[in-house]
């Protein structure tokens, strides 16, 4: 059966941008409450709240638990919002249900473990709820793919994919890196699967939501989680990346949301010619690559009628520093000719040992 297009929009009458917002953690009733109110002005929002937190050190604090369900509950009474929390196993479940929650969410933590997966899934037999389910935090889209089958076998089609960025060792600007990429193979194997960014935990950082949530608008996801705080200075869990409802509504007033397609003749001829061009070039591109892999079968043979290796690592190094600096006089970024670089090469070598283990 086929995911339905935009159902949240669907379920609950709500317009694309679809807003998520408040609080990492429900810690006190007061905190979820005022939180809520301050929130309850944004027609499309899903009030959002941790009751139970998987934390990567223990001794941190783990969530306020079961009773912040009846705290999720009465913000539902009084401000009308629907809610969402996280669940990471069957009692959690069992337990939002029995609360009344509106929609579910899968936690990066056990979107990457099958065993959990597969218990929240039988957990969710046969129930009508949505489902949203974080990328895993290792770069490994397989997993989140077989999360959102798990739910499908499971009867689940309600489901939306949230994009939370993913681990890394290196330094970088972002607590979670974006990998655009790995959200868009997701898409591409799940057309019609909603796609909902989470700026918060992508950045770790409060003064960089905006540029992740106006990337992931211009990439036309259907909409964002942002964790809101009324205190976020004295939150009790990432209170980095947390902003004031205030701040969460100066944020968007700033941001452009961009149609997907408009209706304008002259819109659509300029981007026709334009993608003519890139059409064209990127054929040019295949030819060139084509011609590459010529060469380097030939000197596949010759490497082979003189016994000698195919890897030569200094040949590769220089490679590499010529082509980043000429790139970079050209415009283009040190990442990105790497990335192309290394695929190519990787080719090369692929190319060179079927001609070395050919009889
Ligand atoms: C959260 O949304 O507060 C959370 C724990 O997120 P993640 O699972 O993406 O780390
Ligand atoms: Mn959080």
């Amino acid at each position: 059966m086929e995911l339905m297009t935009n159902h949240f929009q669907k379920i609950f009458g709500l317009s694309k941008p679809i807003l998520i917002a408040g609080p990492c953690s429900a810690e006190s009733e007061k905190q979820t409450l005022e939180t809520a109110h301050e929130l309850k002005k944004h027609k499309n929002l899903i009030f959002r709240a941790g009751i139970w937190k998987p934390r990567t050190r223990p001794n941190s604090f783990e969530g306020i638990g079961f009773k912040g369900l009846q705290w999720i509950q009465k913000v539902k009474e009084e401000t009308g919002l629907k809610t969402t929390i996280e669940v990471a196993k069957a009692e959690h479940v069992e337990l939002a249900l029995r609360h009344q929650v509106d929609i579910l969410w899968i936690g990066a933590r056990t979107t990457g473990n099958p065993f959990a997966m597969q218990e929240i899934a039988d957990a969710l037999k046969n129930e009508d709820i949505p489902v949203m389910v974080k990328n895993p935090i290792n770069p490994e889209v397989n997993l989140w793919i077989g999360a959102v089958e798990r739910l499908q076998d499971a009867g689940i089609y309600n489901l939306a994919a949230i994009h939370r960025g993913f681990f890394t060792y290196k330094n970088s600007k972002y607590r979670n890196i974006p990998q655009w990429q790995l959200a868009l193979d997701l898409k591409r194997k799940f057309p019609d699967l909603p796609m909902i960014c989470d700026p918060s935990h992508i950045t770790g950082n409060s003064n960089h939501i905006l540029e992740i949530a106006q990337k992931a608008m211009d990439m036309s996801y259907d909409g964002l989680m942002i964790e809101t705080h009324i205190d976020p200075e004295n939150a009790l869990s990432d209170k980095e990346q947390q902003i004031t409802p205030l701040e969460l509504e100066v944020i968007l007033e700033k941001l452009v949301v961009r149609n997907f397609e408009i209706d304008d003749k002259e819109f659509k001829a300029t981007l026709n010619q334009l993608r003519i061009q890139i059409d064209d070039l990127d054929i040019e591109l295949l030819d060139v690559l084509k011609r590459r892999m010529d060469l380097v079968e030939k000197i596949g043979h010759h490497k082979k009628e003189n016994d000698v290796t195919i890897l030569q690592n200094n040949r590769w190094l220089e490679m590499l520093k010529s082509r980043v600096k000429y790139g970079e006089e050209k415009g283009l970024s040190e990442v990105f000719i790497q990335q192309l670089l290394k695929a190519i090469h990787q080719e090369s070598i692929d190319k060179q040992n079927s001609v070395m283990n050919k009889k």
